[in-house]
């Protein structure tokens, strides 16, 4: 199959793609024909090699939607032809996270599309019964890859922040393809949602999203502004999915008593962080980690009944992954990028 394999860590020009053998599936799992994979601020860290656990060579993508095509003998719920997306981790089903229910903190099982195990920039990945759900028919196969990640992981954040509706919850990394359905999401939830971009001429389409305000992330901050806003209250919780450059700030604007949800970094390493903070406004941090088999079933109800539109930026070749990691490290796009292979494009 035709694949963007990452053999080396390094820039966007590592990316090319290449032959490789169809990945082989087990019993109990299944073979995608890959129509199209998202492409994540997660791969551009992966790719430049902050991940300690990826094992190269490795195809990358783990936003995956296609076409079952082949089946394991244990495999009851899937057949061939079905239309299907896919969460980005295959979990073991039988460690106390899976058991619970968080299969998307799972350490065991097959591992991470792009990571441990062939990705979607691939035109074939393996999937399992865990991992996997049909697509109803209002959904197409050129949007369902931005489910899992791009929609998934801010509805995931959303439920661990367990704000009441009312509620005011600041965004940060707003306009990449996480932030913008978070904003979307949060307000279809009945949040009042501050939406925190580094790019003022992304505000309008914030604000089409459903962001209540607009905070331009940059320089000396926005906590002041926010604070303002709150009439001296500050916001009930956050979602940080920018990282170190928005967090000191993002931290300041959470009223007492307040929760911080950390979803993402653009940046790796350490945070600066003032603990006397959290302390005195006894404030909650809240990890939260990509999507669970639940969040994709909830988000594909979602989505079918026209409740959120996924907001895609641009559609691309798999043949230009490298172009779509420079333009999302430039920050070209608002939105997702997903990338479609050459079948999936020409239907
Ligand atoms: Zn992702
Ligand atoms: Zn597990």
């Amino acid at each position: 199959m035709k694949a963007i394999r990452l053999s080396e860590f390094g820039g966007p020009s590592v990316l090319h793609q290449v032959e490789v053998p169809v990945p082989e599936f087990t019993a109990d799992q299944m073979l995608v024909r890959v129509a199209g994979c998202g492409v994540c601020g997660h791969d551009l860290l992966n790719r430049a090699g902050h991940f300690s656990t990826t094992q190269l060579p490795c195809v990358m993508g783990h936003e995956v939607a296609g076409e079952v095509v082949e089946v394991g003998s244990l495999i009851t719920r899937f057949k061939v032809g079905d239309r299907v997306a896919m969460i980005q981790r295959i979990g073991c089903g039988t460690c106390i996270p899976c058991r619970n229910g968080q299969e998307n903190i799972c350490v065991s099982g097959a591992g991470f599309y792009g990571e441990q195990i062939s990705g979607g920039y691939g035109e074939y990945v393996i999937a399992s019964e865990r991992n996997t759900l049909h697509l109803p028919e209002e959904i197409p196969l050129d949007v369902a890859p931005v489910l899992s990640c791009a929609i998934g992981t801010g509805y995931h954040a959303l439920r661990r922040a367990a704000l009441p509706i009312g509620s005011t919850v600041l965004i940060t990394g707003a306009s990449g393809g996480v932030g913008i359905h978070a904003v979307r999401l949060a307000a279809l939830g009945g949040l009042r949602v501050v939406a925190a971009t580094t790019s003022p001429a992304k505000a309008q389409q914030l604000k089409d999203a459903g962001a209540d305000h607009v905070v331009v992330a940059g320089g000396g901050g926005f906590h002041k502004e926010l604070r303002d806003w709150t009439d001296g209250i500050g916001v009930d919780g956050v979602l940080e999915i920018a990282g170190a450059a928005t967090f000191p700030s993002s931290v300041r604007s959470i009223r007492a008593g307040g929760r911080m949800v950390v979803v993402g970094t653009m940046e790796p390493g350490n945070w600066p962080f003032n603990p006397a903070l959290s302390i005195l406004k006894e404030l909650e941090f809240i990890g939260s980690a990509h999507a669970t088999l639940n969040d994709l079933r909830k988000i594909i109800q979602i989505v079918a009944d026209g409740k959120i539109t996924p907001e895609i930026g641009r559609v691309m070749p798999v043949s230009e992954a490298a172009e779509a990691h420079r333009a999302m490290e430039a920050k070209e796009i608002t939105g997702r990028v997903v990338l479609m292979h050459d079948h999936a494009m020409a239907n």
